[in-house]
């Protein structure tokens, strides 16, 4: 069964989020934008109408919803700005690689600490050092009898000046990349965590980014997530839950300017008539709608499969890059339909630009999507069509017709320039590239 229709719940969910994204949201943020700061009371507030964190289980004190009702609540708040959208989502990031942990006593403790009583997680796996290359961290975890002790900076820690749980990854041996990773849950008021300052960013200044320095934090065992060797896969396997939410940043913030650029083509006059009159004008905005809605549907699919239990990683991949990219162009697309306008302060259009410029980098930059998905077709994606060469791409007689002379005959294809032969043997030579007779398959 295939159907996109939203159920009634989800269309409730989706009109609450709006409501909040337009009433509680946007008038904020341009001033905390100029600010450089991040709204905690209106994050307060996400959390007060039961819009963070929505996919704790119930069996954890949350409301159990899916990642299809996080992606549609997101693109709301994305819409009307996607540097709180980060704010307000990084604590799912955070949350993920407790609920997706084998380690229930964490579980137990946290997730309803999360789900309740307003605590912020972030998520902890970049250094001043490396960011792609999960693999070669060098936040060090050394064990001590039951706990390990961590020493180490972590660096672009989203919420990470705000959060009161971070999901730390670490490596009890920097030389055995894969194999060393492990992650804890790490408490920011524990003894040796030092939070750095504020670093200042181009976009979604909305958000709060800082570096995280462990000095001899001594982590219990009951706050192993992932022991050594197993931190490298729960990474991953939370950047294929969060990853389709970045999509719906991209999603709500291309509709947005989408919207903007819409509206401000009705109203603009050039040359004696309205900005959308304009054929040219016209296809812009039917590119970016057309953006909007793909990327949508290949968010909604991957979240989707996440929620049917599916492994995801590839489809969040390709939503990730797809959505984020095609948010960019229509972000651009819309400040040139703006004008001068597009490019001053005094309207919407160049904070959303500078917003969504992010989204290619953090949760995995689009190479590294492009990595994934790559690696997917070379290694295991599993093809329809029959191989090149033993495609028989009859050109010369009608397969039809069994009277044509060479219907009963053996067809060669030469696997290097396509010819096909028709005969007991092989030709000699191929009449085109003058390969051999061994180049020949038959088909
Ligand atoms: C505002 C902000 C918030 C963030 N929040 C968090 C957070 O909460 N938690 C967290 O852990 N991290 C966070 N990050 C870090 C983010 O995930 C990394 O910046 C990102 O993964 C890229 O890593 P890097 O910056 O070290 O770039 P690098 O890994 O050094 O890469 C630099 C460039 O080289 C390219 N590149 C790297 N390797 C390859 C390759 N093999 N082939 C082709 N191209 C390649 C990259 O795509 C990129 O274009 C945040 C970053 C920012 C800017």
């Amino acid at each position: 069964m295939l159907d996109f229709t939203l159920t009634p719940e989800q269309i409730k969910l989706q009109q609450k989020a709006r409501r909040f994204a337009l009433q509680e949201v946007l008038p904020v943020v341009w001033y905390y934008d100029q600010k450089d700061d991040i709204p905690m009371p209106v994050i307060r507030k996400a959390f007060d109408a039961g819009i963070m964190n929505i996919d704790i289980p119930k069996a954890y004190g949350g409301t159990g919803l899916g990642l299809i009702e996080t992606a549609i609540v997101t693109e709301e708040i994305a819409a009307a700005c996607p540097g709180l959208a980060t704010s307000i989502f990084d604590s799912s990031l955070g949350m993920e690689p407790i609920l997706l942990s084998k380690n229930e006593t964490a579980k137990q403790k946290y997730l309803p600490a999360i789900a309740k009583a307003f605590k912020l997680t972030a998520f902890a796996t970049s250094e001043p050092t490396m960011g792609s290359d999960v693999a070669g961290l060098r936040c060090k975890a050394t064990q001590d009898g039951d706990d390990y002790i961590l020493n180490g900076t972590k660096y672009w820690i989203t919420n990470g000046g705000v959060a009161d749980y971070v999901s730390v990854f670490a490596t009890i041996d920097p030389k055995a990349q894969h194999a060393g990773i492990c992650a804890f849950v790490v408490e920011t008021d524990w003894e040796g965590v030092t939070i750095g300052r504020t670093i200042p960013k181009m976009g979604q200044r909305c958000s709060n980014t800082v570096g995280l320095n462990f000095k001899n934090v001594r982590v219990p065992k009951e706050n192993i997530l992932a022991p050594p060797g197993k931190g490298f896969v729960l990474a991953m396997q939370t950047f294929a839950r969060t990853r389709p939410i970045i999509g719906s940043f991209g999603v709500g913030a291309a509709r947005a300017a989408m919207e903007y650029a819409l509206d401000y083509a009705k109203k603009r006059r050039a040359f004696g008539m309205a900005l959308h009159n304009y054929q040219a004008v016209q296809f812009k905005l039917a590119e970016m709608y057309q953006k909007v809605e793909t990327s949508r549907l290949l968010t909604w699919k991957s979240a989707w499969e996440s929620d049917q239990g599916l492994d995801a990683t590839i489809s969040a991949s390709i939503a990730k890059f797809y959505a984020t990219e095609t948010a960019l162009e229509v972000a651009d697309e819309a400040l040139q339909i703006f004008g001068g306008y597009g490019y001053t302060k005094m309207f919407p259009i160049e904070k959303l630009l500078r917003d969504i410029r992010l989204l290619r980098i953090y949760e995995g930059t689009s190479e590294v999507q492009r990595i994934v998905v790559a690696g997917h077709l070379m290694n295991s994606y599993q093809p329809s069509m029959p191989p090149l060469e033993d495609l028989p791409l009859h050109r010369e007689f009608d397969p039809l017709d069994e009277q044509a002379p060479q219907a009963d005959r053996k067809a060669w294809r030469c696997r290097i320039c396509g010819h096909v032969h028709y005969g007991d043997e092989a030709p000699e030579a191929c009449p085109y590239c003058f390969f051999p007779a061994s180049a020949f398959k038959q088909v």
